[in-house]
């Protein structure tokens, strides 16, 4: 039987039930998932599932991320709800290359671990999958999987192989709706042109799932705890100087509270230049260079190709004496004097994110 995967948490319940309700058919996985995006979040849930298939003994396959084909296939459903008419055509799209990759293999059944997801419906699922099935001359497989205490049970398994959780379906339609509702930023979607990892991005936690395989295969032990935290994103940053247009490399967790701002260097301190409103500070990239011990040419290499997110939090705390402190740290080639001009766009917000710690 070839059973169409979506995630790791609906299928490592989803295989184990199927298995023991099928002892004798051969499963095979099919992961076909172009609504997932951004593409790194793919990469993720695909990640964790081929390491829940290794530990069941289930072969893999991963289909094409077709995510074009995805995209004209929801064409004009962009607006429509989760469970709306963009989800069943979602649905179609993933079951008609389950199940012609069934018919392909020689397969005479075929499923889909979306059965087992509490936030799916049922009904819409099964439809889809059987009128796909019979134009491929299969058969859809739908158990429900949920019912009696099943969805507690896959929870309760889910938590047991520690398995990534994702918050969000997979689409960047679903996602920009769920955040809107929740008033938070989709910082998925975000990806700073410097490369630099942010704390709770994706590639953050691609690192760390990574690393836990790692640690599995080394046999050594292990757990992954959650902390709250601020977090921070910056959207963009502008200064000018006499009107030019100046490189700046801003430090994590500045922010300016009207997103703009203007005035001119009132002090020096320290190497650090203080501008007369809104506790924006200015150093040199001499300076940052001196105490990172790095040997950045220009501004511009140091834009595209900082040192990592914590090393820089250090930096700036090594600078403004201050755990909580949200000013605005600039580092420029050399320090400014007078009509200086600055606009930053910069987020904080609560958040939570996973660590890893070895025992
Ligand atoms: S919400 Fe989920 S099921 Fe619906 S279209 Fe988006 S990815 Fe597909």
């Amino acid at each position: 039987m070839l059973v169409h995967i979506c995630c790791a948490v609906d299928s490592h319940y989803f295989l184990q039930k199927l298995r023991d309700d099928y002892p004798d058919v051969t499963l095979t996985g099919y992961f076909y998932d172009p609504n997932i995006h951004p593409y790194s979040e793919y990469h993720l849930r695909l990640l964790e599932v081929r390491r829940s298939c290794g530990q069941l003994g289930i072969e893999l396959i991963e289909g094409e991320y077709n995510m074009e084909g995805w995209l004209s296939a929801v064409r004009g459903l962009e607006h429509e709800p989760e469970k709306g008419a963009r989800c069943s055509v979602c649905f179609d799209h993933r079951f008609e290359a389950s199940a012609q990759k069934a018919a392909e293999l020689g397969e005479s059944t075929f499923t889909s671990t979306l059965l087992t997801s509490p936030k799916k419906s049922l009904d819409q699922l099964r439809r889809s999958g059987e009128e796909i099935a019979a134009r491929f001359g299969i058969a859809f497989v739908a158990p429900d999987y949920r019912k009696a205490s099943g969805t507690q049970e896959q929870n309760v398994l889910a938590k047991e192989a520690k398995l990534y959780r994702q918050d969000y379906c997979g689409c960047v339609f679903a996602l920009g709706q769920q955040r809107a509702q929740q008033e938070r930023i989709a910082d998925e979607l975000m990806s700073p042109i410097s490369g630099q990892i942010q704390p709770e991005s994706i590639e953050e936690r691609i690192a760390l799932y990574e690393q836990r395989i790692n640690l599995e295969g080394e046999n050594r032990p292990y757990t992954i705890v959650k902390e709250r935290f601020l977090n921070w994103r910056l959207m963009h940053a502008r200064l000018t100087v006499r009107g030019r247009p100046t490189p700046v490399h801003i430090l994590p967790y500045s922010t300016l509270k009207k997103s703009y701002t203007r005035g001119r260097v009132e002090q020096q301190v320290q190497g650090i230049a203080y501008l007369s409103r809104d506790a924006v500070k200015f150093v040199t990239l001499a300076e940052y260079n001196r105490r990172m011990r790095s040997e950045y040419s220009d501004v511009t290499s140091l834009i595209f190709s900082p040192p990592p997110f914590e090393a820089e939090v250090a930096l700036r705390r090594s600078w403004v004496d201050a755990a909580y402190d949200l000013s605005t740290l600039c580092v420029v080639e050399s320090l400014p004097a007078n009509k200086i001009e600055l606009w930053l766009e910069a987020e904080t917000y609560e958040d939570v994110r996973e660590r890893l710690i070895q025992f």
